[in-house]
């Protein structure tokens, strides 16, 4: 496995517990540092016992040697990041292009070339070509293996998908039937449990991992727009959303309104399909509207929690609960609470945050100045306003009267819709949430 960060660690584990011997392979020293010493570099519920004992049985190692973790192997699965390419929106495959190089240096014959990283299509061509180009000695396969796992319930997601889809390369002498076979072994345990296995062409399998992910956001982003005009015209944004996800055809999850998705995922790779889009000549206008509302959304939260505070927020102090782009991670990748949190700053707030795992993360990309505090009541100690930017459970369970006496002001902005309305307001708060009365 090429590359030692959530994808890679989770699927390595979990290929691991389904009985492979797996070498990951990282090449961050302080990363490798931490895998090595027992401990897990990020926070993902389950992953520190599902890795240990995995270690213990002898079938998970950690190197930053990929010739000598490929010396026996017989698939090699690249699991490093495409983040957005500065400038034109296209994600950025230089890890991927450098790992396939590398791995075309310590290949063996008959080995199988996996991407499970999120990549635009045709980039499971370009890997083959690097491969054929660098060894023109060896026979290889190439598949497209994209991952679907989300991040704080990864373990699971692995473990019991929806679907696992997988592209082959079917120009070979064998019509892709060896790499089928080891991918078929590999995913042996979900067949067992009736796993939908998906095999289509490369192509298909990029471009599939793309479409899922932007539909999701296209879906996330229609529940927020009809949550500002339930905000308008009245109405409950919940109960909309109750009644339309018990249709079948439309589905209940992934239907809570919020301050705009973020994460390591949905905003690069919406990005990224509008830009293949835009190139193939056939525009994802759907897509496109999607990023750009989304991208607005999170400057609009900012005023808003600024208009709540009365219209300026100069020497206030804002509490904020919350900064990860979702609970159960500390990935503060493109979090929303980013720009949010930037925008309050620039207004001139004192701003005292909150976040169970997100913080040590957040300090590298918040403003200097933010208070980091111990806990959510430290957080909205002497606050004006208290916002309320990711739903850790934690937060649902604070006591209202604690909360109301360790502040000074009394607004509430809970852009999770985390506390009940009624409840908020019978405890003497300006609470305001999104697309409810
Ligand atoms: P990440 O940044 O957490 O991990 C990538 C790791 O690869 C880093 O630790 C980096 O040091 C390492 N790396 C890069 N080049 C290397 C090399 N040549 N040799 C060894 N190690 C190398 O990224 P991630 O979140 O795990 O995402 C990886 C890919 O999976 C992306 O394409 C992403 O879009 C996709 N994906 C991510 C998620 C998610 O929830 N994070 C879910 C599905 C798919």
């Amino acid at each position: 496995m090429v590359g030692g960060g959530y994808v890679g660690l989770v699927s390595g584990a979990c290929f691991a517990e389904f009985g492979a011997d797996v070498t990951i392979v990282e090449r961050d020293p302080r990363k490798l540092e931490a895998l090595n010493a027992g401990r897990i570099p990020i926070y993902e519920p389950g992953l520190d016992t599902l890795v240990s004992s995995n270690v213990d049985a002898g079938r998970l190692t950690f190197g930053d040697d990929l010739g000598a973790a490929m010396s026996d192997a017989d698939a090699v699965f690249i699991a490093v990041g495409t983040p957005t390419r500065r400038g034109d929106g296209h994600a950025d495959l230089t890890y991927v292009y450098a790992a396939a190089g590398e791995i075309a240096r310590a290949a063996r014959t008959d080995l199988l070339v996996v991407t499970k990283s999120t990549v635009p299509v045709g980039t499971g061509r370009e890997v083959a070509r690097i491969l054929r180009q660098t060894r023109p000695d060896l026979t290889f396969d190439v598949a497209s293996n994209p991952e679907f796992l989300r991040e704080g319930n990864a373990i699971d997601d692995f473990m019991r998908p929806d679907r696992v889809i997988v592209g082959i390369d079917r120009s070979g002498p064998d019509k892709g039937a060896r790499a089928q076979a080891l991918i078929e072994q590999l995913y042996r345990p979900l067949m067992a449990i009736q796993a939908p296995i998906v095999l289509t062409d490369l192509e298909t399998a990029e471009l599939t991992k793309y479409a899922a992910n932007a539909f999701l956001a296209m879906k996330v982003t229609f529940i927020n727009e009809m949550a500002d005009l339930c905000e308008k015209v009245g109405g409950n944004i919940h109960d909309v959303a109750r009644g339309m996800g018990l249709d079948q055809r439309i589905g209940s999850r992934f239907l809570s309104p919020g301050p705009g998705y973020g994460g390591s995922c949905f905003p690069k790779d919406t990005r990224a399909l509008t830009a293949i889009a835009q190139d193939a000549g056939a525009p994802t206008r759907l897509v496109e509207a999607t990023v750009a509302i989304n991208e607005a959304r999170k400057t609009g939260m900012a005023e808003r929690i600024i208009a709540q505070a009365g219209g300026s927020l100069e020497g206030k102090t804002v509490g904020i609960l919350g900064l990860t782009f979702k609970p159960d991670t500390d990935d503060m990748r493109e979090a929303a609470s980013l720009p949010i949190l930037a925008r309050l700053h620039e207004a001139g707030a004192v701003l005292q945050v909150f976040d169970p795992e997100g913080m040590e993360a957040a300090r590298a990309l918040l403003p200097e100045n933010v208070r980091y505090c111990e806990d959510a009541l430290a957080a909205a100690q002497d606050a004006d306003i208290v916002v309320v930017l990711t739903e850790w459970n934690m937060f649902r369970a604070l006591d209202p009267t604690r909360l109301r006496s360790a502040m000074r002001g009394n607004a509430i902005a809970d852009l999770r819709n985390i506390w009940s309305p009624d409840l908020m307001r019978e405890a003497g708060f300006d609470y305001r949430s999104i697309g409810r009365p």
